[in-house]
């Protein structure tokens, strides 16, 4: 079996955005709204010439439980079956009481991890990308899902973990 790479982190970051970017095509669907990827799909990718699998999480639904004990349900299972996470939050946004649950998760997990911190369009957000030190998860990687910035260094640092 090639090695699994996850993408976790909220609704509405851009987890399916990156995994176009990543494929180089438009097949996870990418959505205004929040919670369109249902569960886990997962993708065969390659990328300098290493295939891995690429797993988009998704699977909120408006229920009772919640978003975030939805989020981190996803985060879980998708943590436990990879090989690499890469755990992507709104540059934009910040860092959330949801993002500090996932950081949990992944901190208790012995998987190597990359923050990426997505939605970094141009370098006017380079202040947004630093205060994601305090997440201590690292380096935050800024990458634009919806315009390709970052995404090949990102890729070719997690292909040095694979
Ligand atoms: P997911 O719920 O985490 O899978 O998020 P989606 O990939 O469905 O994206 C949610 C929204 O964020 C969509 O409207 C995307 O177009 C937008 N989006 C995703 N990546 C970027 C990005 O790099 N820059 C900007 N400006 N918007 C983005
Ligand atoms: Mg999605």
């Amino acid at each position: 079996a090639f090695p699994v790479v996850a993408i976790v982190g909220r609704p509405n970051v851009g987890k399916s955005a990156l995994v176009n970017r990543i494929l180089g095509r438009r097949e996870a669907v990418v959505e205004d709204i929040p919670g369109v990827t249902r569960d886990r799909v997962t993708y065969p990718a390659i990328w300098n010439d290493r295939r891995f699998s690429l797993v988009d999480t998704g699977g909120w639904e408006p229920d009772a439980r919640g978003i975030d004990r939805s989020v981190a349900l996803q985060a879980e299972v998708a943590i436990e079956l990879c090989d690499v996470v890469l755990f992507v939050v709104d540059s934009r946004v910040g860092a959330t009481a949801t993002d500090e649950r996932v950081v949990q998760l992944l901190r208790r997990s012995n998987k190597p991890v990359f923050l990426v911190a997505n939605k970094v369009d141009d370098s006017v957000q380079d202040p947004e990308v630093a205060a994601l030190w305090s997440l201590g998860l690292g380096e935050p990687r800024a990458v634009s899902a919806l315009h390709g910035r970052g995404v090949a260094d990102l890729l070719d640092d997690v292909m040095k973990v694979l």
